[in-house]
This record gives structure tokens, sequence and C-alpha cells, in this order.
């Protein structure tokens, strides 16, 4: 039998073994990483990742997108703590809590537009899932008047999770295409990003093309479409896809004027990402479903919320033989050890003023990345608030990109981590989206550190 003796700490070679023979790792070629020396996190200090060594390493991708404030932070480790001494889980269906009450009303109390119903879940795919369901049931339990709208508007080069309905709203060929045959059919609309523009058009003249291309399908096919669904200001898993000042604003009113539901996927951009709590307050925009996750914990647990105006949950009402009733519902729905970390962590956002720091933190990370933009490999450099993404590209001119077996964007990543950074690549696309409780030094210490490893990768 394999020794598992739980008092006795494995070594780095065991532990190593039992991963490459036992783990199958989210968006990962296995046999790449069969050929790896997997690098085991032990600790979280701040801003830092500490592996079983000791060795330190800024978190260059807040764990994924998800942490805000830092790791082991006091006030939310003691929450949870706390919460744990109470219970650690327990139903929503059926029953209720304090903490998933409480968190409710704080949502509801700082989210943008008229959204006052909080329906909990456990990832971003699932909120998206939700809101989905949500929309295409909210005009089913309309009557026939608008039995036809039952499609929905989605954007190329869009991700909203892995699960099968977030996938048929998704845009990402790569990741999406193979299951095409099974999703269910929409209606897309182009990017909204200028680098590599699908309509091959300039941001000085084209007048928001790819804006105007979604109130010609509204015009033509609202009265099939349910919903439009958007990632606000960022797609993010695309390559951190700047959309242009406006867009959203105009799609937001297109999609009023021909009764389509706006499902705002504020999943990465959510909970300060983009300078603002919330990136449709950037355009001052109200949709009729909102999708958080990835930071609503400040990256601690995962919870996820998909949030519905009073216009949306109404529909929803009536005796319990009309059969209007919302019939979904996960078991870890509403987690209470998430949700009170969850809490802790908008008490920290304020505690802490972490947006009103914001601005001169992404004045300095706008100057450290201006330093990218001549580098003879980097194409393009975005940014909105502390999300930024730096592509890299054979030939500047032309944009032409690495042959994707060069591993480029992989290579600079491990480069990274001999200079004391974490970050994950989206293919050739450098993906720098630190905990917001980053301080300035730190900053720099990530960009540098980035910069050194690139000029190694691209000697
Ligand atoms: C990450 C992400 C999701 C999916 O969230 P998971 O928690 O990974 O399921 C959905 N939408 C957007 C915009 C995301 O960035």
């Amino acid at each position: 039998m394999e020794k598992s003796d739980r008092n006795q700490s494995p070594s780095n070679r065991e532990l190593a073994r039992w991963d490459l023979d036992c783990v199958w790792h989210p968006f990962t070629q296995q046999r790449e990483w069969a050929q790896s020396e997997p690098l085991f996190i032990d600790r979280g200090e701040g801003v830092y990742l500490i592996d079983r060594d000791g060795a330190r390493y800024i978190d260059g991708v807040s764990s994924l997108w998800a942490n805000i404030h830092g790791h082991n932070v006091e006030k939310i480790d003691r929450a949870v703590a706390e919460q744990l001494t109470k219970i650690a889980h327990t139903t929503m269906l059926g029953l209720s809590h304090q903490p998933a009450a409480e968190l409710a009303r704080r949502l509801i109390g700082m989210a943008p537009g008229n959204l006052r119903r909080v329906f909990y879940s456990e990832s971003g795919s699932t909120a998206v899932e939700i809101a989905l369901k949500m929309a295409y049931q909210y005009w089913r339990n309309q009557g026939d008047a608008f039995k036809d709208k039952t499609t929905f508007l989605r954007l190329n080069n869009a991700y909203h999770g892995d699960t099968i309905g977030s996938v048929s709203v998704g845009g990402m060929d790569l990741f999406h295409e193979i299951y095409r045959p099974l999703l269910f059919p929409t209606f897309k609309a182009p990017s909204p990003s200028c680098y590599r523009c699908e309509l091959r058009l300039k941001p000085e003249t084209c007048s928001m093309a790819c804006a105007r291309e979604v109130e010609h399908i509204l015009d033509r096919n609202g009265w099939q479409i349910c919903a439009m669904i958007v990632e606000p200001l960022v797609q993010g898993a695309a390559g951190i896809l700047t959309a242009p000042e406006g867009y959203l604003r105009r799609v937001s009113e297109a999609c009023k004027a021909h009764d389509v539901l706006l499902i705002a996927d504020e999943v990465a951009v959510g909970f300060g990402r983009t300078g603002a709590l919330f990136a449709c307050e950037h355009e001052d925009v109200a949709p009729d479903l909102l999708c958080l996750g990835k930071g609503i914990t400040g990256g601690y647990l995962p919870l996820a919320a998909t949030l519905a105006t009073e216009a949306v949950y109404e529909q929803f009402l009536g005796e319990y033989t009309d059969y209007k009733t919302f019939f979904h519902g996960h078991t870890y729905t509403g987690n209470p050890l998430a949700c009170a970390a969850a809490l802790a962590s908008l008490d920290v956002f304020a505690e802490n003023r972490v947006l009103e720091k914001l601005p001169a933190l992404t004045s300095h990370f706008a100057e450290l990345l201006e330093g990218f933009r001549d580098h003879p490999y980097v194409g393009d450099v975005r940014r909105r608030g502390m999300m930024a993404g730096i592509e890299l590209v054979a030939d500047k001119a032309s944009k032409t990109p690495f042959p994707p077996q060069d591993r480029i964007g992989h290579k600079v990543a491990m480069a990274c981590r001999s200079h004391g950074v974490i970050i994950r690549p989206l293919g050739d696309v450098l993906v720098l989206m630190p905990p917001l409780a980053i301080t300035a030094d730190e900053l720099t210490a990530l960009l540098t550190a980035v910069n050194t490893a690139l000029n190694e990768v691209m000697v």
C-alpha cells in the first residue's frame, strides 16, 4: 500500500510523483506537464506565494484573477475561522443563514443599476449558467407573447466559463469549437477589440462599427433574442482585450431599445479590477443580470452570485402550481464559510480604502507598462485598471504571431519563476493582474522580473 502517513510530510520528490501519477490539471497538456517539475505552493503572505522550500514569488495573476487583498489577510482569516466554529455548511434550500442574508444585502447596496436579488452559486461558470437560465425563463414565464425569444447574442472572443451553457455563449474557438455540436444556437457579433479588428477597420475612423453590428443584429433579430451577454470593458480570457470606450454603453442602449436583457459577466472585472468596484459603473450601465465570482471572497473560497433586477425577479412569482419557480440550486449554494469570507473582504475594501488608493497604483502600473511598448517582440500592451496584457508577436509590423509550438508565452512565464514571479499567460499574451493590495515597489519588482524573463527568452 502507498504510504500516506499524514503526520510525516512527504518529500518534494514524493509529492511530485503523486501529482504526476494521479492529478489531471485544468487547461493543461498533461504530456507536457509530465515532463515538468511541479511547483508546490505551501503558504501565502501578502502578495507572495511561498513554496515548500521557502522561496517567495509575487502572485502576478492573483491566483487566477481571484485574490484582491493578498494572502493570509488577518481579518478574512479570522472571519472564516469564526464561522467555522459555528457551522461549515448548511443548505439554502428551505433554510437560510446569517452570512448569506447579510452578504446579499451588502451586494445589493453596492451593485450598479437596479439589481435587487442575489442568487448564489460556487463558480463564475455557474453564475453565468444561472443568468442564462433566468433570462430564458424570464420570457417563458410571460406566456406566448414572447415565445420566439429563445436564443442569445454572444461576442466573438468571449469567455464565460466551461460548463456547456456558458461555453454555448463563449467565442474562443481554441476552447469551444470542438463542443459546438453540443451547444445551443446563438447569434454572434464581432469582438470589440482594436488591435486585431475583425472588421479590419481603424478605431480613429470606424465609428465603432463593432457596436453597429450589434445594433444591426438586434434590429433584425431582437424578437428571437432573450439576452445579450458581455464581459464589460475587458474580454479577459481571450487575452485582456480592452473594448473601445463607449462600446458597453452603446450595446446596453441597443438591448434596452429591443427588449433584450443585458447580462453583464463581471466575474473577472468585478471587485475593483478595472478601477471601479464594478466595470459597468464606468459607462453608467444598468444590467438586468450581473454575474460575480472570482474576487467576491477576496479570492479565498469558491463563491459566485447572479444578481437580478426586480423586474426579472417578479416574472418568477406566482402560485406554486403556476410552475414559474426557478428550479435550480447547487448543493453548496451560499456556503457560510465563503459568505463570511466575502463579507470580511468587503470590510477590508472599506477599511483599507482600496478603491480610493487605486488611481495612484494604476498610474504607476501604466508607467511601468509603457516600458514594454518599444520591445521588438511586443505587439500590443493593453490595460484597464489593474488588468494588463502584453501581447508578444514574431513581427510587429504585420502582427504575425509566433508559431504556437514555440510556446513563447509559456517559456516567459517559466523564466519568471527564477526571478521570483508567478504569472500564467494566455497563449502569447503575458497577463499581469496582481492583487489590488500590491504596493508600488512590489509592482515595480513584478514588472522588472517579467522584463528580465522576456529578454532571457527572446535573446
Ligand atoms: C473566469 C471567468 C468565468 C468562469 O469562472 P469560473 O469560476 O472559472 O467558473 C466566467 N466569466 C468570466 C468573464 C471569467 O473571467
